[in-house]
């Protein structure tokens, strides 16, 4: 079966008074029917300019998608106009942001965001609009929707206005829901809460999700592929389990062990390691590997020829000079 969603050597570039910043270069990415993706790495990795991309919801300028394709249902979503774009969002694809504040209006009720929406995409009547918008906040467990429904965006906690978000990206049933770091501003019992919530979303409307995070702990826990992200490239692919069990890209190798494990005794129990050094600025990017600089690894090669992706095992997929056939 064709894939949902296939991004193909996508380069977004931003201008600044320094040069022009590549912060996508290159990017392939496929998400199929019903899974869920995680795109992992730390910030200024290139993993939410490339959700954002989808949509082109990035500000256009200084932003621009420079190059390649973003496929979705066979269609390429590059060149349509924004009123053409307008219709996939929501409709198609739905799209849950960091803070739900910066993305609900302020000055509108939860109900009536939500219930133009499902007006504007399916052409409902008002009245049924706002059924449908009651049955979306009790799906998302707002408790007294009937009630709720008719308050503004500051009445609700963060991990409720979360919810609301939820409900609003899912209202019109899209076949792929794109969560930008949904729980990172939230309390951590709080953002248990909303993965279970988004999984439970997921398998009742059969969606595809497109999880960005920068927590190997969340990948772990709701993956069943990972793309990890590096200075604006795809540095690994797997499936969660193939990830953590050979994860082979050096930079993966320092995700993971940055995780804190609970399930090892004391004797068994080594010491977390962060990750030296930092994301590099793109700006005029050295040449080679990106991840020179901070690799333990590094021969001379990495700093001369960059690595592309290549199968390693089934499914698997890394870009780096080691072990690669001489
Ligand atoms: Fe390290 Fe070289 Fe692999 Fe880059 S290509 S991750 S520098 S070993």
């Amino acid at each position: 079966m064709a894939p949902l969603l296939e991004i193909k050597g996508l380069k977004t570039h931003f201008a600044t008074d320094d040069g022009i910043l590549q912060a996508v270069d290159g990017v392939d990415i496929t998400i199929n029917r019903g899974e869920t993706l995680c795109v992992v790495g730390e910030s200024g990795c290139g993993k939410t300019v490339t959700a954002m991309s989808i949509l082109q919801l990035i500000a256009m300028p200084p932003g621009r998608i420079v190059e390649g394709q973003i496929i979705f249902e066979g269609r390429d979503l590059v060149p349509l106009t924004s009123s053409e774009l307008d219709e996939v969002r929501a409709k198609e694809i739905g799209f849950i942001f960091q803070e739900p504040m910066t993305s609900l209006n302020p000055v509108l009720t939860v109900g009536e965001q939500i219930a133009e929406s499902l007006r504007r995409h399916e052409g409902l009547p008002q009245k049924h609009a706002l059924a449908r918008t009651v049955e979306m906040l009790k799906l998302v467990q707002i408790p007294n929707a009937e009630a709720r429904v008719h308050d503004y965006p500051h009445q609700f906690s963060g991990g409720m206005r979360q919810r609301v978000m939820i409900a609003m990206a899912l209202a019109c049933k899209p076949k792929l829901v794109i969560a930008d770091e949904p729980t990172t501003a939230l309390d951590v019992t709080i953002q248990a809460q909303i993965l279970d919530l988004l999984q439970d979303m997921k398998e009742r409307f059969g969606m595809a999700v497109m999880l960005i995070t920068h927590a190997m702990g969340v990948v772990a826990e709701t993956a069943q592929r990972v793309v990890v992200m590096y200075a604006g490239k795809v540095v690994e692919e797997a499936t969660v389990d193939s990830l953590f069990e050979h994860p082979s890209h050096p930079y993966t190798q320092g995700l993971i062990r940055s995780i804190p494990r609970i399930d090892l005794d004391s004797e068994h129990k080594s010491r977390l390691e962060a990750i030296g050094g930092s994301v590099p600025i793109l700006i005029n990017p050295a040449p080679g590997c990106r991840f020179a600089p901070r690799c333990r690894y590094a021969m001379s090669l990495c700093t001369e020829t960059e690595p592309v992706l290549r199968e390693i095992a089934p499914g698997h997929r890394m870009a780096c000079h080691l072990g690669e056939a001489p």
